[in-house]
């Protein structure tokens, strides 16, 4: 049986035709220097129908092959688009013309804005406060390791707008509204030296006094929190698909140093590649499934979690276990980058620890 359409190949072919032309050994390295958002790359990447939202598992065979070849360059690449699924499915008609629609004709960037300094995982702590203001909001707080967040037009706000009703209600009384850029009171500083992914931009937001006006709310006043759980039942899929890449591209390298070497038939080798070899085969397993049910609109919040998780530590065992036979040639060759980027696959919309969280807890429910 398989999980992924089957016209697709062709699509796989010209995406890491794409990458490996494209990402240059010497556009890597600049991009990861200098810690520059590629946006040469995110238009050429457009142009030739990559960011298409209405083909998904053309978009995530995409990202897979561009991972596959660099991640940084990859993401940066394909996540022009970041947060919209949160205005096509529960924006107004007047937020999707006036924002969606430029992002997906390739004009502006979007950036999703939930994480701050006193709220990770704990998406409920956040502090930012959304405030009556006449007939609109006034928005003040700051947000960090914001994707885009220098080169977005636009940003999806999560903001607390009125107090929790009690404590164990902490997940209300939040909404999303759109901030633009360019307005009064916003300020985007970058945050570099990451450990990983230093081609994608990462900023530091600040919002003092924001004026937002009200049709910029994004569905219902209050229920952010909702929107925001949803957004990740498709975004934990997107990362999954990231982190599948970064583990094919490390399998990759790693098959060929056996090859060039002349490892062939040294038992350690052969193990290590066969172990390899199969996770990788179930992160895709899981990925595909997760992205089967999402796409046919059933999406399986243990099944997507599963597979950010798995996909995710796969991606850091196998550059772990490739740095580790491949040893010096290994330390300074691309691997070493791989194995920087892996790391943040467990990290953002999501750590680890979080995804087990929601799987066990799903599971136990059902019971
Ligand atoms: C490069 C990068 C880009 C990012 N882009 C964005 C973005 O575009 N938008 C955005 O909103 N955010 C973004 N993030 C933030 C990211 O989503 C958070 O880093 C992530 O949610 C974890 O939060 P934290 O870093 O505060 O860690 P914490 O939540 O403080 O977690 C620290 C450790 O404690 C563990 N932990 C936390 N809670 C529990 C628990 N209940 N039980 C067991 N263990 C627990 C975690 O697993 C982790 O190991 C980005 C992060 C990075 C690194």
């Amino acid at each position: 049986m398989s999980l992924i359409p089957e016209n697709l190949d062709e699509l796989r072919g010209k995406a890491r035709e794409f990458a490996l032309r494209e990402f240059t050994e010497e556009k890597i390295r600049k991009y990861e220097e200098e810690e520059k958002y590629p946006e040469e790359i995110r238009r050429k990447a457009f142009e030739a129908g990559f960011l298409d939202m209405s083909n998904p598992w053309g978009m995530l065979v995409a990202m897979e092959e561009f991972c596959r070849v660099d991640p940084g360059l990859g993401i940066s690449a394909l996540s022009a688009a970041f947060g919209s699924e949160v205005i096509m499915l529960f924006g107004s008609d007047y937020l999707k013309k006036k924002y969606l629609e430029p992002v997906l004709k390739g004009e502006k960037i979007s950036g999703f804005a939930v994480t701050e300094p006193s709220a990770g995982s704990d998406v409920a702590g956040i502090r930012s406060r959304l405030e009556r203001r006449g007939k609109g909001y006034v928005l003040n707080g700051e947000k960090i390791f914001i994707t885009n967040g220098t080169v977005a037009n636009h940003f999806y706000v999560l903001a607390r707008s009125s107090p929790p009703p009690s404590p164990e209600k902490r997940h209300h009384g939040m909404t999303m509204v759109v901030v633009e850029s360019s307005w009064p009171g916003f300020e985007a500083e970058q945050m570099k030296g990451k450990l990983g992914m230093r081609a994608t931009s990462t900023a530091h937001l600040k919002f003092r006094d924001v004026e937002v006006p009200e049709e910029n709310v994004i569905g219902e006043e209050g229920k952010g929190f909702y929107y925001v759980m949803t957004f990740f039942d498709i975004s934990r899929i997107h990362v999954a698909t990231q982190a599948l890449g970064i583990a094919q591209g490390a399998l990759d390298m790693f098959t060929e140093y056996i090859i060039n070497n002349g490892l062939n038939n040294r038992e350690t080798y052969q193990f290590a590649l066969a172990d390899m070899a199969t996770r990788v085969h179930a992160a895709r397993l899981l990925t595909y499934d997760a992205a089967d049910r999402l796409f046919k609109f059933a999406p399986d919040p243990v099944k997507t979690s599963m597979a950010k998780y798995f996909a995710g530590e796969t991606a850091v065992y196998v550059t772990d276990l490739a740095l580790k036979y491949t040893g010096m040639q290994g330390v300074t060759s691309k691997l070493e980058k791989f194995y920087r980027d892996a790391k943040i696959e467990e990290i953002w919309e999501g750590t680890n620890e979080v995804e087990k969280l929601v799987i066990s807890r799903m599971l136990l429910k059902k019971r």
